[in-house]
């Protein structure tokens, strides 16, 4: 197991460099002092997405203020492979359990996409930020999942035209998704909102060329399931599964 393995781990928006010092966020400061008791001297990990992770060490403690020392690097930046979700934003806390799952399990980008059955078409996008950080914190990974602006259906084909889009369709008639998946990459993996796809959307999403049709099987899951049941496989084709 790692070093420091069980020392905290914070995401910072700002540069880190060895040798430098940081006040850190209110919420932060409220964290690491009100809820985790830590003091002056308490060494904790920090990463952003184009530094890696750095030990530091908390220098000064006031009732306003926290500031870190970045002592030395422990791992060098690592973005995790390219794979995008596009999903329907479902109710709240489904929203938030696909948020926290899909970072675990690498996803670099949730996109949410309203569909013509899309229930919940208010995503609450600050909310999800937050959720993905805690979860990149949690799951040692050294990015942080992008997330889009909600599309529609058509606007997010044009936009990911040049990816090879997974469409995941519960009607039956497509490819099993094990063997679907090993085609090329960048891509992304698409999964409806609980109602499904209309007829007329499926029928665009098959005349697309960068869309490749997948089945998750003959039983009908749960939008959430789906999501991460197509991106597990596709991690174990393309993703970083065989790093260790
Ligand atoms: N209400 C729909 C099911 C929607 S399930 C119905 O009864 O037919 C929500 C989404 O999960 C679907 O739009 C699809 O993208 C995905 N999904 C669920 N089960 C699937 C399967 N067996 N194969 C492929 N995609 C599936």
């Amino acid at each position: 197991m790692r070093e420091n393995y069980t020392l905290i781990r914070l995401y910072l928006e700002a540069n880190l460099s060895g040798g430098t010092k940081l006040e850190l966020s209110k919420g932060h400061r409220h964290y690491l002092t009100n809820v985790l008791r830590k003091s002056a001297g308490d060494t904790l990990r920090v990463f952003n997405c184009k530094d890696g992770e750095w030990l530091s060490q908390i220098s000064d403690v006031t009732k306003k203020s926290v500031s870190i020392n970045i002592t030395n690097i422990l791992r060098e930046p690592k973005p995790c492979p390219d794979i995008t979700l596009c999903f329907a934003p479902l109710r709240k806390h489904r929203n938030a359990f696909i948020a926290e799952k899909a970072t675990e399990l690498g996803v670099t980008m949730l996109q949410p996409v309203i569909t013509q059955r899309t229930q919940f078409p208010k995503l609450n996008v600050d909310k999800m930020r937050v959720q993905v950080i805690e979860a990149a914190e949690q799951t040692e990974r050294l990015d942080i999942p992008k997330l889009g602006v909600p599309m529609t259906l058509d606007e997010m084909l044009r936009a990911y035209e040049g990816r090879t889009i997974f469409f995941a369709d519960e009607g039956g008639g497509a490819r099993a998704a094990m063997d679907a998946i090993q085609n090329a990459q960048p891509a992304a993996i698409l999964i409806g909102p609980e109602g499904g796809f209309t007829d007329a959307e499926r029928e665009t999403l098959r005349a697309s060329d960068n869309v490749v049709t997948i089945s998750l099987g003959p039983r009908i899951l749960r939008a959430d399931t789906a999501a991460l049941s197509a991106l597990t496989l596709w991690q174990s084709v393309h993703g970083d599964w065989h790093d260790g």
